[in-house]
């Protein structure tokens, strides 16, 4: 990797402690692999209780200082982090394909994605505004101001291993609070190298510590026992999201959720085919299927299924499948040997129940965690997939008949991450959108994350939103102060 790199210095193996590259205290490590190759890249200090302890009291110690420094300054700093991102593009596009496994185009798409949190959240730090309200006796008079709400514990997966980080980073710091990250044990490489830039752009000692760990529940509670932490942020499965939110209770700690999905993708009979299947390839296979917001339910309407259903197979056995760093794979491998388990289980358990694979359905011939692109017909609201997220490369197919049958069908899951339908019938569209009940929905796109739109999702998908100007919202505490006069 170091060969690889224009700037090898980005590619540390040392975690950040309260502004120190430091070694675990008892001098524990853990590998990193790369899932293409299978081959284990470096090891990094595997960091415990003790050490995540220290990050957070250099936080809270150093955020005192920050939060003295005016907006401006703070913005000019994460805007330098925003620019040294952009310039390392490339190498932060490697280090992530490396340990992760996209495709290095889609890693260096990942990165700038990232970084527009950074410089997104830079300028909306310039405008934590408060309020004044009319008194409620003559001689009141009352004003609101917004300030920061203490140092912030991050949990983040290794699907979006940068830009996780990043959309959590941008508001907490912009807002005036220290960022304690414990990236996944996965990808920490990443992390890693986003805190050698956050460092060089003059980010003060403290305000950033990353926590490379494999014993993420203990890194958990740290977060939720230690009483100076006061926000927990996480993005990662449902289950987990439940396990923090019990022991958050304990100190009543603000948590921000972004958890599991079940997209629905609906074709409807006035869609446009050739448009939808752009759509459902972009929003299907981004990253191999290994988004909480990739279509994980395509339902299309009876009299566009078989024409939809040709189409779409034509444009996925196209797709290439292949090392990420090789530059010509349109899909990488899958994170894990358990992941491609559960793409195996989803596809017997749909063909035991009927349904027909019509491209794809086993193991690559590359090996590893190498799968086929696939897509199955056939399929209905009794197979694992209509309940769980595959997290793969699996397109099941829905046929439905009726507009209320399908709204009902995709509402009909524990989740609401985000949604997408393709229809150019105007009351139609107004109707299906309204009717989704999803924190999201694309209407005629497969695409829809940016960091000027609030991400966020409604049930057991989630709490909170990600970027946009509400994003940093969740970082900051309002406070009424009432003077008699
Ligand atoms: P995924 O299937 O994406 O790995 P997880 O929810 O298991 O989803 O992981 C997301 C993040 O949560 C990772 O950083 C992981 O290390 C962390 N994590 C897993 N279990 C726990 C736990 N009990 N407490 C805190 N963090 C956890």
């Amino acid at each position: 990797l170091t060969q690889l790199l224009k700037d090898p210095s980005l590619f540390v193996t040392k975690a950040f402690v309260a502004g120190e590259w430091v070694e675990a205290d008892n001098g524990a490590t853990f590998d990193v692999t790369n899932p293409a190759r299978g081959d284990v890249i470096c090891a990094v200090p595997d960091l415990g209780r003790a050490e995540t302890a220290r990050a957070i009291a250099a936080g809270e110690q150093a955020q005192k200082e920050w939060g003295k420094r005016t907006a401006k300054e703070r913005a000019n700093i994460l805007r330098r982090w925003f620019d040294l991102m952009m310039e390392n593009q490339d190498d932060l596009g490697l280090i992530l394909t490396a340990e992760m496994g996209k495709p290095v185009a889609e890693a260096k798409g990942e990165v700038a994605y990232g970084a527009s949190f950074i410089e997104w959240f830079a300028e909306e730090g310039k405008r934590i505004y408060g309020e004044t309200i009319p008194g409620h006796q003559p001689d009141k008079r009352i004003t609101v101001i917004r300030q920061p709400i203490g140092v912030v514990g991050a949990i983040t997966p290794w699907n979006f291993p940068n830009a996780m980080i990043t959309r959590k980073a941008g508001p907490a710091l912009a807002a005036g609070c220290a960022f304690i990250s414990k990236p996944a044990a996965e990808t920490p490489l990443s992390a890693l190298a986003l805190a050698v830039l956050a460092e060089r752009a003059g980010l003060p000692k403290g305000m950033l510590s990353v926590i490379t760990s494999s014993d993420a529940p203990g890194i958990g509670q740290e977060f939720c026992e230690n009483p100076a932490v006061r926000k927990l942020t996480f993005t990662g499965s449902t289950n987990v999201g439940r396990i923090l939110l019990r022991q958050a209770a304990d100190q009543v700690i603000k948590c921000s959720m972004e958890l599991g999905g079940n997209a629905p993708f609906i074709v409807f009979d006035d869609a446009d085919l050739d448009e939808a299947v752009i759509g459902a390839i972009a929003c299907k296979f981004r990253n191999n299927g290994q988004t909480c917001v990739c279509a994980n339910r395509i339902y299309v309407q009876a009299g566009v299924y078989d024409a939809f259903a040709e189409k779409l197979t034509k444009a996925v056995a196209a797709l290439k499948v292949g090392d990420g760093l090789s530059g010509e794979a349109d899909l990488g491998p899958l994170i894990t040997d358990k992941a491609v388990e559960k793409v195996e289980e989803h596809i017997a358990d749909a063909t035991a129940k009927g349904a027909q694979i019509i491209l794809g359905g086993k193991r690559h011939e590359k090996g590893g965690t190498f799968f086929e692109p696939t897509i199955v017909t056939g399929a209905t609201q009794d197979m694992q997939f209509s309940q769980d997220e595959t997290f793969g490369p699996l397109a099941p197919l829905f046929k439905f008949e009726d507009e209320d049958d399908v709204i009902a069908m995709a509402n009909d899951t524990i989740f609401g991450l985000a949604s997408y339908f393709y229809a150019n019938d105007l009351s139609r569209v107004y109707k299906v959108a309204e009717a989704l009940e999803y924190g999201i929905v694309g209407v005629n796109t497969g695409i829809i994350s940016t960091e000027v739109a609030p991400f966020g999702g409604v049930k057991q998908s989630g709490l909170g939103r990600e970027g946009s100007s509400h994003g940093i919202e969740d970082y900051l505490e309002m406070k009424y102060i009432c003077m008699s006069v």
